[in-house]
Order: C-alpha cells, then structure tokens, then sequence
C-alpha cells in the first residue's frame, strides 16, 4: 500500500482551498468527498457574501468552481466516507466505507459540521426557499418581511438580532419558557424592538407553495394548541453537530464535538491539521473555511518538509 503525502476529508470551502493550496505544491492530495460533497453550501443557493463574485454566486456552483480549480492542479478525489481514523502513529490510517485503507503522512480534517434540523416534513426542499439555518447568508433575502427563529441558545439569539437589520419583525419560537443563552446574547435580544419571544412553542409543520415556504405551524408545548402562522422565512438556531465520530478516542475534541485547535490548524496530534466549521462553531463562514484551509495546506506542507518519514 502506498502512502500519501497529505489526505484531505470533506469537502466544502475548507477541503477544496486545502487542496488548491497543496496541488499546487506538488503534493498530489487525495481528497475524500464525504457524504454530502460540496458541504453546507451544496444547500444554499445565492451566495452574495463571498468575495470575487459582485453578482454573487450560486452556492452548488462556487463549489463546483473550487472542485474545478483543485482538479485542475492534480487533486485526486475519492467518493467514499471516512469511517475510522488510526492516529497513534504516522502514517496515519484511514479506513473507508467502501473497504479502501489509506495510509497517509499527514491529514487534513475539513469535514464540517452539519446544522441541526428539526425533521420536518420537507426541509430539504425548501432549504434556501424560506427555510436556512444561517442568517448570516441568508439574512439580507428576508428586508421588510416577518421571519422565525427557532431555538433559545445563543445561536438563536444572535441569529434573530443579526435578522432585525433586514427584516420588519423577528419572532423566537422557543419550546421553553426560559432561555439557554448567555445573560449578553439575551439582553441584547429581549431590548430589540423588533423581536417577540413566542415561549412554550414547537413548530411542528412547515406550510409551502411552489414559491416556497409561506407559513409554520406552531404547537405550545404546555397546552398542546396548534396555530398556523404566515412566514416569509424560518430559521433554525438549535445548534450545529461537527462531523466528528470517525476521531473519536483520536484527537482532542471541546465538549460540543469540535475539534481543538485555539484559532490555528493544528490539533494536538502533530501531523493532522483541521480547518473549516469542523473547528469553528463561531465565524461558520464559506470565506474563514477558505481561510483556514489555506492555513492548514502551508501547515501540511511545512511539516513535511521538517517531518519527511
Ligand atoms: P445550544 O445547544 O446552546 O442551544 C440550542 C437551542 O436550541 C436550545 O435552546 C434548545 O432548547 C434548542 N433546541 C435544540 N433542539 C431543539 C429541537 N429539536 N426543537 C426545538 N428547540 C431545540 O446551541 P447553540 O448553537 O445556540 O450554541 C452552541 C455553542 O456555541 C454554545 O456554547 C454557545 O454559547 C456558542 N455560541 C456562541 C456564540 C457567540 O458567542 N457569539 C454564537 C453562537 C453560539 P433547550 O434550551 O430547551 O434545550
């Protein structure tokens, strides 16, 4: 079995700028393209917020652009999951779903982290037709219209305060009566004019046309009581599950699952390097993915330099 000089897994902003950045530099990266290739903004679709592009870009298309460019400089891609990773010793070990084993000096981890859905009915169809879990890119679709937010952590909050800059009213379903964010992320919310909290609330049903979503079914978690309510958007703030399970026992994770890095691309297993929202539950932005995973690339190649095998 051969062994690669560098593997990347995942690819969203992060994977594909890692390995632009080590094709370029000769290095011959494979890339595994994990379950959802593309990442996050394969779900999206107008993108207005990454630089380059003053006309925006189609989220699907900007990665198919990023899959391109890496091709073009030698990147091999492989269509399979990461199942299990063998750290204790370099090179490192990959275990594959479609049986392949790959051993590799270094690793690059970009696999992401997936927003949490609430499982409703057609959710995947009106992602980025009403229903996103990012205000951030999504927000400045939503001027002057009346929007939902749900969850009661600091997500959510910060989610719904991004959301008064465009939209006219932002409401907060929350299936409590009391908030898990922190004492700031609430103030800030609860002084905002703009936002109403609707407390002891579950959505339990999303009502569309083929426009889009147009409306929610909310259900107090007290009482029981439906009511459906017209929305030109909703937004799920309930948190964000990093893809993480195939490390496990492998590498230092914080208590939520990301991986440690304090702000750079190494982890505490020197060799393997991690950029993108697999890192960072708080930019979670296509543009700082990109960043760091230009990081992680210069990272990789420095090690191998002082670190051959
Ligand atoms: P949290 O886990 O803190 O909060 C999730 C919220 O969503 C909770 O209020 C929870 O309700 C609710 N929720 C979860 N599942 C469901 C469901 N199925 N139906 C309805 N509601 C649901 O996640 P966050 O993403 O808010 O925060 C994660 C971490 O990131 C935290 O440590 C946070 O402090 C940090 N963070 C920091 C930010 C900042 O400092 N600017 C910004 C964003 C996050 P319940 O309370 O009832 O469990």
């Amino acid at each position: 079995m051969s062994t690669r000089e560098v593997v990347i897994v995942g690819t969203g902003p992060a994977g594909f700028t890692a390995a632009l950045y080590n094709s370029r530099a000769d290095l011959a990266p494979l890339v595994i393209e994990g379950g959802l290739p593309g990442g996050q903004l394969t779900l999206t679709t107008d993108v207005d917020n990454f630089p380059g592009f003053p006309e925006g870009i189609m989220g699907p298309d900007l990665m198919e652009n990023m899959r391109k460019q890496a091709l073009r400089f030698g990147t091999e891609f492989l269509s399979t999951k990461v199942t299990h990773a063998d750290l204790s010793s370099r090179p490192f070990k990959l275990t594959c779903e479609n049986g392949d084993e790959i051993m590799t000096k270094t690793l690059i981890v970009s696999t992401g982290a997936s927003a949490k859905f609430l499982g409703l009915e057609h959710e995947a169809e009106l992602m980025g037709r009403g229903l996103s879990a990012c205000a951030t890119c999504d927000g400045f679709f939503y001027r002057d219209k009346e929007v939902y937010v749900v969850g009661g952590g600091d997500t959510a909050m910060e989610e719904a305060t991004f959301l008064t800059k465009f939209a006219k009213k932002v409401y907060i379903v929350h299936r409590r009566d009391t908030l898990r964010a922190s004492q700031p992320m609430q103030k800030r919310a609860r002084e905002n004019e703009k936002i109403e909290f609707l407390w002891n609330q579950s959505v339990v049903e999303l009502k569309y046309d083929q426009s889009g979503l147009t409306g929610i079914v909310v259900e107090n978690t007290q009482t029981n009581e439906r009511v459906e309510k017209s929305a030109d958007g909703l937004f799920y703030g309930i948190g964000h599950h990093p893809n993480t399970e195939f490390l496990a026992g492998q590498i230092e994770l914080d208590e939520h699952g990301f991986i440690k890095t304090s702000g750079h691309p190494d982890t505490n297993v020197p060799g393997v390097f991690a950029c993108g929202d697999v890192q960072d539950p708080y930019y979670r932005q296509a543009i700082t993915a990109a960043g760091s995973g230009c990081a992680a690339a210069i990272k990789a190649e420095k090690f191998l330099e002082e670190n051959p095998l």
